[in-house]
């Protein structure tokens, strides 16, 4: 094919002790998935309709450096379980979804606060808060064939060696099949799609220099540094 200009390079991800790359497709996060986190930021913790929103693939970002975003003076950090599909559809049962997750890892879900608090205020979209520039720091994945589909794992992040946030998967609102249900609701998954399953309490800012640590069991971890 005679394309215009070189098409950049497909976005992928390690896995753990194998030398092939997860193909990435695209990046969805679920919003408000842990009762704890809603709470703090002031909302109703009863479930309802799930909140999904979308990064661009490459928005995910493997360099332990990861450079402070711009127009914003309220980074936060959100540390949340990473679930990658190496098979997708549409309207996947809720007893059928595991099945699609092909490994597990690691990510923060950056988060421009000021701008989504101005979003949320107008009724705006997240895209600027949620989906800029190396905004999904994420680790290599493990393969379910190694760790198993975990159904209880500690999600933890410190900051300076400082505990930030810490939690257990099983306390997530939306369990992963029934992100993975309801995701193949609204689109068609694929092969190489990721997922973000959201956070729990304790977010907050990160500054230039801070370094950060985040780990989900002995399954995957994450360090790097914001410069
Ligand atoms: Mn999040």
């Amino acid at each position: 094919m005679d394309f215009l200009f070189t098409p950049p390079a497909p976005v992928s991800l390690p896995i753990q002790g194998s030398g092939a790359r997860f193909p990435v497709h695209r990046v969805y996060c679920i919003g408000r998935n842990y009762g704890d986190h809603v709470r703090e930021m002031g909302g109703d913790s009863a479930r309802s309709s799930p909140v999904f929103f979308m990064k661009p693939s490459d928005a995910l970002w493997l360099d332990p450096e990861v450079p402070y975003p711009s127009v914003t003076g309220d980074l936060h950090h959100e540390v949340e379980m990473v679930v990658a599909l190496a098979r997708g559809g549409r309207d996947i049962a809720v007893a059928d979804a595991l099945a699609c997750v092909h490994a597990y890892g690691v990510g923060l879900d950056l988060t421009r606060r000021d701008l989504q608090a101005r979003a949320k205020a107008d009724g705006a979209p997240w895209d600027s808060a949620k989906g800029f520039d190396a905004s999904a720091p994420v680790s290599a994945l493990c393969a379910a064939s190694t760790c198993g589909h975990p159904q209880h794992a500690a999600l933890n992040l410190e900051v300076n060696g400082t505990p930030r946030q810490h939690t257990d998967i099983s306390d997530m609102i939306w369990a992963l099949p029934e992100i993975i249900h309801e995701l193949s609701k609204l689109w068609t998954l694929q092969a190489g799609d990721v997922i973000f399953t959201g956070t729990p309490a304790g977010v907050g800012p990160l500054v230039r220099g801070d370094r950060y640590r985040a780990s989900l069991g002995e399954i995957a971890s994450l360090e790097g540094r914001m410069v």
